[in-house]
């Protein structure tokens, strides 16, 4: 290897341009190529678009719910409940995700090219371990040599051989943000968190949402008790939930979709959103002409540090299916950057991610999970606090949610928690900093909260882990 590394970096998501700005900083010479533009699937389709059409279907649920706060909507004759006085023009909803995530898109452009990396527009794929083919985007091709590669392509929607989409009314959720007109009845299928996020949203903007999940409860992969929260707001708010169904196909008749089940039932509304799960951009990538290892399904094998089964070959994001999620993919690239160019690098670990599922409640999570505890992977006291209880919530007219802390017996040490309850994606960041710095319950329960605040609970929670000294 030559004083400067050359690192070529295939894909612009976050896993991808974030190691470019690492490889960047540690002095490496930086080609991206990318297809689709700056900010990967993450800004143009996924996340950016999808939480910022959630930011105006929280604002409509909470004014649709501020009448028990004393909110009146002032109509011509008489004052109208909020519920039945406030409506969305999709078309300027979705103008403003789609402007958003292209001026997103183009912040990173230029973070990128400031930085001094190069990027060529274009598809690109192995050839051998040490060197990239691009197709370029405006014709022709270019052959760039690397010491260190970086494969960051993302996934992409899987859709069933019976479900194809039309981009009109049989949608996956790339293509929702097209629609000029709010479905009056949409049929979302799949009730993992995609499928949940996408349900609340619609059903608060004014759509009747029929949500196929095909097993017992929604948010399969979640903690239970967060899920059926989840579950009994969705009822309670008039969306309808079919448990235990499976959708076999998805059809369309003129304006009208068909969706049936494995049971033989059929279902019909205005569209159909599939969210069905996510396969890796893997397929032509020349994996085999460096000897890259995938799994059954695709995905790029990766240890803690991002190597794949190829010397000098990296990956990270979707594209290896470890956690399919923005921050990870982020800190995959980074890691496989620290790695290759000789700086400090801790592995990757998974006990100290956040997420967060975007419902309404949100459901935000960090560390060791209630099912890891059920399962006896880790030794861990619980404590769970409804939200009801908290005086802010009462004053906000919070009914739902809820605090989860884990810790350790003997030590304290504070290993996980959850939280379900408005913006409860802010309300984790301490218990996900008590995680990162291994604190204590009772080093958490003495810092102090703002009166009233929604954050009390969570130091109640740590208030309640408090082991009592034991006899002298
Ligand atoms: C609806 C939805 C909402 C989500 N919301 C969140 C959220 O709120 N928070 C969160 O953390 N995560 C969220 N995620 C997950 C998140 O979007 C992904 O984990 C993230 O995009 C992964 O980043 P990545 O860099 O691996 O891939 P991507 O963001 O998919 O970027 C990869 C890029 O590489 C390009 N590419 C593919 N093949 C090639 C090639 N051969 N040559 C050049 N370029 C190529 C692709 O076109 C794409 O632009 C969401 C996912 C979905 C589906």
């Amino acid at each position: 290897m030559g004083a400067v590394t050359g690192v070529v970096i295939l894909g612009g998501g976050p896993g991808g341009y974030e190691a470019a700005l690492v490889a960047a900083q540690l002095g490496a010479t930086v080609t991206i190529v990318d297809s689709d533009g700056l900010g990967g699937s993450a800004v143009l389709t996924d996340c950016v678009p999808s939480k910022t059409l959630i930011a105006t279907s929280d604002l409509m649920t909470e004014m649709r719910e501020s009448a028990e706060l004393g909110v009146r909507f002032r109509g011509d004759d008489a004052d109208l409940e909020p519920s039945d006085a406030v409506g969305v023009d999709l078309a300027r909803v979705n103008e403003r995700v789609l402007d958003l995530a292209s001026a997103q898109s183009s912040d990173i452009a230029r973070k990128i090219e400031r930085e001094g990396v190069t990027l060529l527009r274009g598809k690109g794929r192995l050839d051998g371990s040490q060197a990239v083919l691009v197709d370029l985007a405006d014709g022709g091709s270019e052959r760039v040599e690397a010491d260190v590669v970086l494969l960051a392509t993302g996934a992409h929607p899987r859709v069933m051989e019976t479900a194809q989409p039309d981009g009109e009314r049989i949608l996956t959720w790339e293509q929702v943000y097209d629609l000029e007109h709010l479905p009056e009845r949409l049929i979302v299928v799949g009730s993992g968190v995609t499928g949940a996020e996408f349900a609340s949203a619609y059903d608060a903007l004014g759509a009747d949402v029929v949500l196929v999940s095909s097993r017992d409860r929604v948010l399969p992969g979640e903690d239970a008790d967060a899920a059926e929260v989840i579950e009994d707001v969705f009822k309670r708010r008039g969306m309808t939930v079919l448990s235990r169904s499976r959708a076999e196909s998805v059809s369309r008749e003129g304006d009208e979709v068909r969706v049936r089940l494995t049971d033989g039932q059929e279902v019909t509304g205005s569209h159909c959103l599939l969210a069905v799960g996510s396969l890796p951009n893997t397929g032509d990538l020349g994996l085999d002409t460096a000897g890259v290892d995938t799994d059954e399904r695709g995905f790029i094998k990766v240890d803690r540090v991002s190597r794949t089964s190829a010397r000098g070959v990296y990956a990270a994001g979707d594209c290896t299916g470890v956690l399919m999620l923005a921050s990870v993919a982020a800190m995959q690239g980074r890691i496989a950057m620290w790695h290759a160019l000789g700086d400090a690098v801790q592995p990757l670990d998974l006990k100290r991610v956040s997420s967060n599922v975007f419902t309404s409640p949100e459901i935000a999570t960090v560390g060791w999970s209630q099912q890891a505890v059920d399962a006896g992977e880790i030794d861990a006291q619980a404590v769970m606090l409804p939200l009801a209880g908290n005086p802010r919530a009462k004053m906000q007219g919070v009914h739902d949610g809820f605090v989860k802390l884990f810790c350790r017996p003997g030590t304290g040490i504070v290993v996980g928690g959850v939280v379900v309850g408005p913006r409860a994606s802010e309300l984790v960041h301490p218990i996900s900093l008590a995680v990162a710095a291994r604190l204590t319950a009772d080093q958490m329960a003495h810092a102090f909260t703002v009166y009233p605040s929604m954050s009390g609970s969570v130091a109640e929670a740590a208030r309640r882990l408090h082991q009592a000294p034991g006899p002298a």
